[in-house]
């Protein structure tokens, strides 16, 4: 579709906005790692597992709006934030997660997508079954596996190691450090609530509740469900009403628009949605008509 000014809508804003937002973004998602030391509470620990589980879905849509390119004005700045920093964070091969995804806006729904844990059947008890699959960290090491093969192999790049180890080794020890300035504790007690945060808040909550959100919310953009919407071969291709909570959960960085990021992907996410209002009156498809849990009720229930 024609859109008379699409330059505006390409615009990006200030890098100083978009530093400011995507760090206030990743500090209120990992706070938890920090807090969930200072306080010899399990209940804390609990809530922190959840809290990063629900919430790192959001420095997902983050990095994928990193290898589009367009977090910040100057492309080598987004990807220093993918390659450098976000990939390594979530244990993501920025560079192979770049390139699969591209694939998966050009082959849509086709046998050759990239992207196809939207098939994943969610219908009734399989919902039961999906969650505790990924609480198992079944969905999560697949997952992981699966970004290294290529074509029957399977390989991990240096480039990656190397990345992943030396953020990973940040993340430890900002962990054990900022319990050496607010606690009185000794070294091995330090040491042991390091570990603890950082195994069970940080990796296992990645590697289950967040890869169990990050398919929950491929399925509500893709999924084939009851609803009469327009197929792209086994997918549908929808945008979502959103909230500030569901936004925050599903649909940051333009997700909840994301029929329309898949129609004009070289936008930035804070413009898609005015984009869209503008567009949606000749494009029916466009209009968002169930929000986030309404969609996964109609694929479940
Ligand atoms: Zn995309």
């Amino acid at each position: 579709m024609k859109v008379n000014n699409l330059k505006n809508h390409i615009a990006k804003r200030s890098d100083f906005t978009s530093i400011i937002l995507s760090l206030s973004h990743i500090s209120f998602v990992f706070f938890p790692l920090l807090l969930s030391t200072y306080f010899d509470s399990i209940i804390l620990t609990v809530i922190s597992f959840i809290w990063v589980g629900i919430f790192i879905n959001g420095i997902i849509n983050l990095m994928h709006e990193s290898a589009h390119r367009l977090v910040f004005k100057k492309k080598k700045y987004c990807d220093f934030l993918g390659e450098f920093i976000l990939g390594p964070l979530l244990i993501t091969d920025f560079k192979a997660y770049r390139n699969r995804h591209w694939v998966h806006h050009n082959k849509l729904g086709s046998e050759e997508d990239t992207k196809f844990i939207y098939k994943k059947k969610i219908k009734g008890l399989n919902f039961i079954i999906f969650f505790f699959e990924c609480m198992f960290l079944k969905e999560g090491i697949s997952k992981f596996i699966h970004q290294f093969s290529q074509g029957n192999k399977t390989k991990i790049s240096l480039d990656f190691f190397v990345k992943t180890i030396s953020i990973q080794a940040i993340l430890f020890s900002l962990i054990f450090f900022s319990q050496l300035l607010v606690l009185n504790h000794n070294l091995k007690e330090i040491f042991m609530n390091t570990v603890l945060s950082y195994v069970f808040v940080y990796l296992y909550s990645l590697a289950s509740l967040g890869v169990f959100f990050s398919s929950l919310r491929a399925i509500a953009e893709h999924q084939v469900n009851n609803n009469d919407e327009h197929l792209h071969g086994h997918a549908i291709l929808r945008n979502l009403k959103s909230n500030f909570l569901t936004n925050l959960i599903f649909g940051s960085y333009g997700f909840a628009d994301h029929a329309t990021h898949h129609e004009y992907p070289s936008i930035p996410s804070y413009n898609l949605k005015k984009l869209r209002k503008e567009i949606e009156k000749n494009n029916d498809d466009l209009k968002p008509k169930k929000g986030y849990f309404e969609i996964l009720k109609d694929c479940i229930v």
